[in-house]
């Protein structure tokens, strides 16, 4: 294979002992990364399918968009850019187009990919956006800015409170919900992990209490974190997902 011919290259000849095993890694994951990437970017450009016709009818008004050629996109997902060729259908009565393949696979409206949304949720629900960008750098080598963090944690926090409107959980029968105050906003926790969670609950207060000072210092600083509410949301998505998590471990 030419990939672990170039890995090969990256780490060199000699005695293993006196090399630099941090500067090998992370060049070596880079370029396992870049590799990935590519063949990512032809599988899905090989693939003209969201061509679906000369038009199809616009998600704005209803009329026919008319189908003006592939349109090209860079996209930032945890391997990397990716830059995806995709149909574009153009409506001339609202002035815009779109492109069927973007909802298919979930980047409608962004330029991150649906990993890198998710690693950015994580990140933006447990610290400001300024260092989830620097985790999401240092951490997963993925370049999302301060900005683009904040964009995509409140689109993300619109996506939960619609979620939340249109789904109403069934309660369990017999299950006692206790809250717990996380950000004045209660955190559900059900049943069973209620009896191991009181110790871990005043620890989590604890440590929300440091995010929250150190989000107002923000705040005043260089106006970061001025949207509690998307972030507010995060957690509580992120919270159900443990639960779900730890229910299927049950
Ligand atoms: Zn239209």
């Amino acid at each position: 294979m030419e990939v672990t011919a170039e890995i090969e290259a990256l780490v060199g000849p000699g005695c293993v002992d006196g090399l630099d095993f941090e500067a090998i890694e992370t060049a070596v994951r880079r370029k396992a990364l870049a590799v990935a990437a590519r063949a990512v970017e032809r599988r899905l450009n090989a693939d003209t399918f969201d061509h679906a016709g000369p038009s199809l009818p616009c998600p704005g008004c209803g009329n026919a968009a008319r189908y003006a050629g592939r349109h090209d996109k860079t996209f930032t997902s945890v391997l990397g850019e990716l830059r995806l060729s995709r149909a574009y259908y153009h409506c001339d009565g609202c002035q815009a187009g779109f492109c069927p393949r973007d909802r298919a696979l979930g980047v409608e409206d962004t330029s991150l990919s649906p990993a890198v949304i998710r690693m950015t949720g994580k990140t933006a629900a447990m610290v400001s956006f300024a260092e989830s960008s620097e985790l999401l750098s240092e951490l997963a080598g993925v370049a999302v800015d301060a900005k683009q963090v904040e964009r995509t944690a409140e689109a993300l926090g619109r996506e939960i409170a619609e979620d939340e409107r249109n789904v109403v959980e069934p309660a369990t029968p017999g299950a006692p919900t206790m809250y717990l105050g996380m950000d004045g906003t209660g955190v559900p926790m059900r049943g069973l992990r209620v009896a191991g969670a009181a110790g871990q609950a005043g620890r989590r207060q604890r440590q929300d209490a440091r995010g929250q000072a150190r989000h107002g210092l923000e705040r005043r600083g260089e106006g970061q974190g001025r949207h509690p509410r998307a972030r507010r949301g995060l957690r509580q998505l992120l919270g159900r997902h443990r639960e779900r998590r730890h229910a299927g471990h049950r």
